[in-house]
């Protein structure tokens, strides 16, 4: 029998998903299960390196979760759970700081942008975020982590800092992952511009009702060359087109992309028969979140249950680390 990768992967708890998130990743997530050994991480400290107001951080974890579950994560064949539960992580972080110099987290872009972003709270955890992911990653024993292109830098920055543990200890106690390059659709908001995300308000939820989701496509900015309804359009630099793309058949991508040409089709329309497409697609999923959502408790119980397993992984690197370092044995 082929022995199977383990798989890490983390997000952070922003609540109820997006498309974007479906799209890129919660898809992703549910394909990964075939054949691989995966560990599904929501990763709430994380989200304190930017998030002040935890008010709302338990409920967030939940919808996210919801989410996770509805799409086909299955919790009993994969490991799901919060990066809190498992404190073993926080040590690890502690512990591959001292092998990270500090000049090579202030000089990458990501701690830039984040910098420029929340320029009153340049915390020493924004510094740490990449360790920390490292920490994430290497806790589990994985040995491939999906990625988009533009985080592939994360997952090399992890390989280096490996690297320099074993060398720094003579050991083999952390594996060097590898990464998966996925291609993720970029999918854009509705304003047509920017990537879709919930700060820029320009989102879609995968668990909104038929209504709510019709009403956000209809705000939908389409072509913008074409102004009046008899304005031939083009679907090549529509967001509408491209969403079609991925949720209509194609028999219908292909009548769009004609009738579109020589304004058959008008733009109310076209997203009207989108958020139809779209609506039915997300049906079974949003039925099955309907039925997790009718017992949160039992969610908290998956993740807790996933959390128990994570840690049984974390407690014997976290052993073969202190056996490297030469740090007192414990007991986890
Ligand atoms: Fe976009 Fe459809 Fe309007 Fe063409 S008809 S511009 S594809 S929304």
């Amino acid at each position: 029998m082929a022995i199977k990768n383990r798989v890490f992967s983390g997000a952070r708890p922003t609540g109820r998903q997006h498309l974007g998130n479906y799209l890129g990743a919660i898809q992703n997530y549910v394909a990964l299960q075939q054949g691989n050994d995966c560990v599904y991480c929501i990763v709430d400290i994380h989200a304190l390196t930017t998030v002040e107001d935890t008010v709302n951080l338990r409920q967030n974890i939940l919808e996210m979760a919801l989410d996770w579950l509805a799409a086909g994560i299955d919790p009993k064949e994969q490991i799901m759970f919060v990066q809190s539960m498992v404190p073993q992580v926080t040590e690890l972080h502690t512990i591959l700081s001292m092998v990270t110099p500090l000049g090579k987290l202030t000089d990458l872009p990501t701690f830039k942008e984040k910098a420029r972003e929340n320029p009153n709270n340049v915390n020493y955890g924004l510094v740490g975020y990449p360790v920390l992911m490292a920490a994430d990653i290497v806790l589990y024993k994985t040995n491939l982590v999906p990625v988009g292109v533009d985080q592939a830098p994360h997952i090399e920055f992890t390989r280096e800092i490996v690297r320099s543990f074993n060398y720094r200890y003579h050991c083999t106690a952390l594996l060097e992952p590898q990464m998966k390059v996925t291609q993720v659709p970029k999918v854009l908001g509705i304003d047509g511009v920017q990537k879709m995300g919930k700060s820029l308000d320009n989102h879609i939820e995968i668990a909104g009702t038929p209504e709510e989701t019709q009403k956000r496509v209809m705000m939908m900015v389409t072509d913008p060359a074409r102004i009046k309804r008899t304005d031939p359009g083009n679907p090549d630099v529509c967001n509408v087109f491209s969403m079609h793309k991925i949720f209509s058949s194609p028999e219908e991508v292909a009548s769009i992309h004609t009738e579109c040409r020589s304004a058959g089709i008008g733009c109310v329309d076209c997203k009207k028969l989108y958020a139809k497409n779209l609506n039915q697609r997300l049906e079974p999923f949003r039925a099955e979140r309907a039925r997790f959502a009718a017992n949160p408790q039992a969610v908290w119980e998956i993740l807790e249950d996933g959390a128990k397993r994570a840690r049984v992984i974390a407690s014997q690197t976290m052993a073969e680390v202190r056996e490297a370092i030469g740090l007192p044995k414990l007991d986890y």
